[in-house]
């Protein structure tokens, strides 16, 4: 095949992988004929996306990794309407179409290949860095079978309505704490993938799979599924049990249990969870960051954001639906003090598109709640668009929704706007 196109002493040759905002190229550098992979990202995509930071941060956090079993990036080219990734060039294809090929591999290639793999994590984290969509797609093979992390920090890259045409998306892969919405850390959501990746390796499916993307979420084995499983009748004899019940006496078990029940009955915190007094709240400082209480205090890492909202819990329900009308987003009360916020359309949960907002409520006093906005999967923008529309809808005093900035965030809104 003809180079016909050069970029710097790279000449461009045919194209090797497709990703979500990407091409990658195979090329050789002109200078010493060495091959290279060049990953090509369209800066209008990137720009539209409000993603420039990012892409910028992320390509420096990959510059700053060296190591054996993760993608070496040699520099990067700017044109006026790409952008030129030039990377160390892996021959042998991505692990996951070893594993189509192979079905299971054999124990000893699969421990090798995690071997690799929690060396270059351990390596990352040790830096600080975290990959955030670890699968297979993402593992490529050297020329010797040798793992070579890729599409580093870029997971963050996601075109909306795109559907991934592997046999599937992330989720899968995702821990659960990412799901939950609870905030996570970076570290142990990648050693969460490392293990369903292994998993996969050595059994050749997945240990958490589903078509629709609710039942993935939701899933979770019942006994009656367990027992039926053909593994687990193998040789099952289910333990006799004498259903003679009549003789039980429980007194014994009720005095030991009356003292306990006048003592809190005496005390008067109130039984419900939801509404909690100042002094719990500071008990409870530990999960919940006082700094974030009356003012928006976003945290782009954990993807959460707070706002204290001066108004009933019901009011805030309110605010935080006509929110989600705005935009769209489809509403699952899930009790009085959760709420998630999905598309509207049954997304593929392939779909790199696919997002999951959920906002918690907690009542500090009959008219102040505290709303926290969470993003388990997905657009980035979807999440920062929803969090401005509320943050508006509340009146937040804090200085990112200052009337001027209230504008300038309009604005962007309608910049990105779908
Ligand atoms: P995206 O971030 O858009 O998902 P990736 O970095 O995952 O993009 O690249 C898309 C595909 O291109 C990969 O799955 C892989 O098949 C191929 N690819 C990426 N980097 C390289 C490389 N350095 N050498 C060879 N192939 C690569
Ligand atoms: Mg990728």
């Amino acid at each position: 095949m003809g180079f016909e196109k050069h970029i710097g002493k790279y000449r461009l040759g045919r194209t090797i992988g497709e990703g979500t905002f990407s091409k990658v190229k195979l090329a050789v550098n002109g200078d010493n004929g060495e091959k290279v992979a060049i990953k090509v990202i369209d800066k209008h995509m990137v720009m539209e996306n409000n993603l420039k930071n990012q892409v910028k941060r992320e390509i420096s956090t990959m510059k700053l990794l060296h190591h054996p079993n993760i993608v070496r990036i040699f520099e990067v080219i700017g044109t006026k309407t790409k952008i030129y990734i030039v990377m160390e060039y892996v021959s042998g294809g991505q692990v996951l179409d070893k594993m189509s090929y192979e079905k299971k591999l054999n124990e000893h290639v699969a421990r090798k290949l995690f071997q690799q793999l929690i060396d270059a994590m351990d390596y990352c984290h040790n830096k600080g860095v975290y990959h955030r969509d670890l699968k297979p797609e993402n593992l490529l093979l050297d020329s010797k079978g040798n793992l070579k992390v890729s599409d580093f920090g870029l997971s963050a890259l996601q075109k909306p309505n795109d559907v991934l045409n592997t046999r599937c998306g992330s989720p899968c892969y995702v821990a659960p704490e990412l799901i939950l919405s609870k905030g996570y850390d970076g570290a142990s959501a990648d050693v969460w993938s490392c293990g369903v990746i292994l998993f996969e390796l050595l059994a050749g499916f997945l240990p958490f799979d589903d078509h629709n993307l609710m039942n993935l979420y939701e899933k979770r084995i019942t006994i009656p599924d367990i027992i039926e499983d053909e593994w687990f009748q193998t040789d099952y004899e289910p333990a006799c049990v004498s259903e003679c019940v009549k003789n039980i006496k429980l007194d014994d078990c009720n005095v030991a249990f009356d003292s306990v029940e006048e003592k809190i009955r005496e005390s008067k915190i109130p039984k419900s969870s939801s509404f909690i007094n100042a002094f719990q709240l500071i008990a409870m400082a530990q999960d919940l960051d006082l700094s974030g209480l009356f003012e928006e205090e976003q945290d782009l890492k954990k993807q959460k954001t707070r706002f204290g909202s001066k108004h009933t819990i019901n009011e805030t329900t309110e605010k935080i639906e006509a929110a989600a009308t705005d935009m769209r987003l489809s509403v699952e009360k899930i009790n009085n003090f959760k709420i998630k916020l999905h598309p509207k359309q049954m997304m593929n949960r392939c779909s790199r598109s696919y997002f999951d907002l959920s906002a918690q409520l907690i009542e500090v006093a009959p008219t102040h709640c505290v709303v926290e906005i969470s993003r388990s999967a997905g657009d980035l923008r979807t999440y920062t668009k929803f969090c401005e529309s509320l943050s508006s809808l509340l009146e937040q005093k804090s200085g990112l929704t200052s009337s001027q900035e209230q504008e300038e965030s309009k604005d962007v809104a309608d910049s990105t706007h779908l």
